[in-house]
């Protein structure tokens, strides 16, 4: 099958969270499977810098409103990048931590047709095209509205995959006559979102099937508390949406052969590893008395991931007798909330603010518990890491945390981490709490420990649900 890739961001070329990771490994996955797969992405300045792609075709011209922007495209591997200095060459993906770039609706307008234009390039004749997000959201509707009589893409169906229902891509109503779209589909049942255009809208109207990043957000989205305003268009498409869980890279996240971390390690047998880690962690962030228990968080500082929660109990769990670390980037009230907490405990609370991935590794590794508080989580790649690496996550009961954390049961020992159903400071302290209680119960922390590093998060299983998704789009 030829499935064409289109995802604003992907590891490791670029990333800002989850998808990046999600469509990095999908295509790789599916590649595996002898699918033809090409990814395209746009050409940021952090791909240019880092990667040796070379020109590959171009150049063509996409107009628009008034002006004509020219695109070329590069490659790298099996990806092929759309490139456009002038929309894409900034020293960021999408914005800066005050604000996303005034002109995002023009960036994606040009990504979502230099899709099209890349495919032709390449003579690459898409079965399937996977659409993420509200970057690549107009791009099904490029397909049903414009592309469809074109002999090139026939054939071709659509899927379109929600990770964050949070990010919509909401734009002013003068921005559809620069997409080139018809006007008539400037209504509710199209794309219209309250007198606005709405990108996400659009590719979950005209996708011939909708997927999101977990059987449990799939189910919670069609609802108001979680839908952010298109819980109807969902229910509309329901009998089209899908639920599919996020694998993790097994090869990137393996404790048993990260380059990243001072010590490799394994359950069940050969586990010292993870206090070497631990040690190596607890003497970059300072930590006095490296004997207490680790407890981190890790992943965007913003509303939805309560990094706000987890900083309003750190003060009492450092009382508690922990080491806290926080890696984090985001909204700068939250930074500044948390450089603040770091200033005021240097003896047991850490902060690193900046996406360090590397970093990243040895904080999983080191960590003895697993902070991940959020409001929503569509899917979430923290909790699969952090059990991957034996730091059993305290978590939200919410979305992919449901699907993928098991909640743990004291007579019989089962379970791989500590859930709570509502995401305030009172029930993460009282999980945590728990949580420390089974850790100080040495022997039976091993369990959870072992549970949660038995557990099976590779990428095959969910490839071959989205390839059975792909043959039901196709009819076949
Ligand atoms: P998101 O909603 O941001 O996509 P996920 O949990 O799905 O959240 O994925 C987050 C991914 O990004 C994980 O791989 C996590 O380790 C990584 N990550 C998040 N913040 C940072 C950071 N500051 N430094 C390094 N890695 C990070």
């Amino acid at each position: 099958m030829n499935v064409l890739m289109a995802a604003p961001e992907a590891f490791p070329y670029a990333k800002t969270g989850g998808l990046a990771d999600a469509a990095g490994a999908l295509a790789a996955e599916l590649a595996k499977m002898n699918n033809r797969v090409l990814l395209v992405m746009p050409f940021y300045r952090t791909v240019k810098e880092r990667f040796p792609a070379r020109f590959f075709g171009g150049p063509f011209e996409v107009s628009i409103g008034e002006h004509a922007f020219i695109g070329s495209l590069y490659r790298h591997e099996n990806a092929v990048f759309i490139g456009c200095d002038q929309l894409y060459d900034r020293p960021e993906l999408y914005g800066t931590p005050s604000g996303d770039y005034p002109d995002n609706a023009v960036r994606f307008i040009f990504f979502s047709r230099g899709i099209f234009e890349a495919a032709r390039v390449c003579g690459f004749k898409p079965d399937i095209i996977h659409c993420h997000d509200w970057q690549a959201g107009l791009a099904p509707a490029y397909l049903e509205n414009i592309y469809r009589r074109d002999p090139f893409f026939s054939g071709t169906k659509s899927v379109f995959t929600i990770h964050n229902m949070g990010y919509q891509g909401v734009f002013r109503a003068e921005v559809l006559p620069l997409s080139g779209l018809p006007p008539d589909i400037f209504n509710p049942e199209g794309i219209e979102f309250y007198g606005k255009v709405n990108f996400l809208k659009a590719g979950i109207t005209w996708a011939d099937i909708v997927t999101t990043v977990s059987p449990t957000y799939a189910r919670q989205i069609q609802t108001p508390e979680y839908g952010f305003g298109l819980d109807g268009v969902l229910r509309r498409r329901a009998d089209r949406l899908r639920g599919i869980i996020n694998g993790i890279d097994h090869r990137l996240w393996d404790p048993a052969r990260d380059r990243y971390i001072p010590e490799n390690y394994s359950a069940p047998k050969n586990l010292t590893g993870k206090g070497v880690c631990k040690k190596k962690l607890s003497s970059l962030c300072g930590f006095e008395d490296a004997s207490r228990p680790l407890v981190c968080f890790v992943g965007r500082l913003s509303h939805q991931k309560g990094s706000d929660l987890a900083a309003a109990v750190a003060g009492e769990a450092v009382a508690e007798g922990v080491n806290l670390v926080f890696l984090g980037k985001g909204d700068e009230p939250y930074q500044l909330e948390l450089e603040a907490l770091g200033e005021k405990y240097p003896k047991n609370l850490c902060v690193r603010i900046g996406f360090d991935e590397e970093f990243s590794h040895l904080v999983y590794a080191g960590s003895d518990i697993f902070l991940m508080p959020s409001r929503y989580e569509p899917c979430g790649l923290g909790q699969m890491i952090a059990l991957r690496y034996g730091a059993p996550p305290v978590a939200t009961d919410t979305g992919g945390i449901t699907d993928t954390v098991r909640n743990y049961l004291p007579l019989s020992g089962a379970g791989t981490g500590f859930l709570f159903a509502e995401a305030s400071p009172a029930s993460l302290r009282q999980s945590l709490w728990y949580a420390l209680c089974v850790y100080r119960g040495a022997g039976r922390w091993r369990g959870v420990i072992r549970n949660a590093m038995a557990e099976d998060f590779s990428w095959r299983k969910s490839a071959e649900r989205y390839v059975e998704v792909y043959r039901e789009a196709m009819g076949i």
